[in-house]
């Protein structure tokens, strides 16, 4: 894999390659048959398909913002043998390839959480859990923050607080409410879903929009309405703000990018005489 890019005006937009990870295929097409979502991917042995890490950056001005981190390098023992993770391959490595280093970043959004979005806002250093980026200010939804840090029983295998409790000693983190502008056309809302503080990010230019759904659409199966991962918490929280994201996609051609999606992550959305949404590469 490697980074994509796509130009939006004078925005550039790249989904950067950091890593992939395979991921049980039934948590990831819930009420939907594998006889079905069988024959869209690959499955291995185990019942898993592939999910990218594909976090996104945003370069406008003299501003770079990078959009969820991946799950970075502080990999247990147990975390490469479940998930065979590649520890080269991070967002720290898929920036360099943009000659960006963690400092050039000024602003990290967090969509939500979950460890394959938020692992990578930290990393071991001398003095031990650090920010990878030093001089970012991590905006996060502060419902998110809430229910990461006192995770419902289900939940709490997927919010590790090492991952995002150092953001806040360190000063660097910014809680938001359900709508926020960060200026130079970048904005997020809440879309809930998934978790009940995810967020999407939109990015207005003269040239048009784009929208980086997370996992409120993770993969292009997804961009069906009754296509929601068995992991989301609120399923139809999932088809309001999906159909709501997707119908304004078709009415301004937005650019999407996804972030878990194998077969490529940056396309458009069209739909049906049926009503039927798509994604196009
Ligand atoms: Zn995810």
């Amino acid at each position: 894999m490697a980074n994509v890019r796509t130009m939006l005006g004078d925005t550039e937009l790249v989904s950067l390659d950091a890593g992939q990870f395979p991921y049980d295929g039934g948590a990831m097409f819930g009420g939907v048959p594998k006889v079905i979502w069988g024959n869209l991917t690959s499955v291995d042995e185990f019942n898993r398909i592939i999910l990218t890490l594909s976090p996104l950056l945003i370069r406008v001005g003299s501003r770079n913002i990078v959009v969820d981190v991946g799950y970075g390098s502080r990999h247990t023992k147990k975390d490469l043998q479940i998930w065979g993770f590649d520890p080269a391959v991070t967002v720290v490595t898929a920036l360099e390839e943009e000659g960006l280093k963690p400092a050039d970043i000024d602003t990290v959004i967090l969509t939500h959480l979950h460890a394959d979005h938020a692992a990578g806002s930290t990393s071991d250093g001398a003095d031990g859990v650090e920010p990878t980026f030093p001089d970012a200010r991590y905006i996060v939804n502060e419902t998110e923050w809430e229910a990461a840090n006192n995770p419902d029983a289900r939940s709490a295998a997927a919010y590790r607080p090492d991952d995002f409790v150092p953001l806040e000693r360190a000063g660097l983190l910014e809680l938001i409410g359900d709508s926020h502008e960060l200026g130079d056309g970048v904005s997020v809302g809440r879309t809930g879903g998934h978790t009940a503080g995810h967020m999407a990010v939109y990015i207005e230019t003269d040239a048009g929009k784009a929208v980086y759904p997370a996992d409120l659409i993770p993969t292009r199966h997804h961009v069906r309405v009754p296509y929601i991962a068995g992991i989301d918490l609120f399923p139809l929280d999932v088809i309001e703000s999906k159909r709501k994201m997707l119908t304004q996609a078709v009415a301004e051609d937005w650019v999407v990018i996804l972030d878990h999606d194998v077969a490529g992550n940056i396309g458009r959305i069209v739909q049906d005489a049926k009503g039927r949404f798509a994604f196009r590469d």
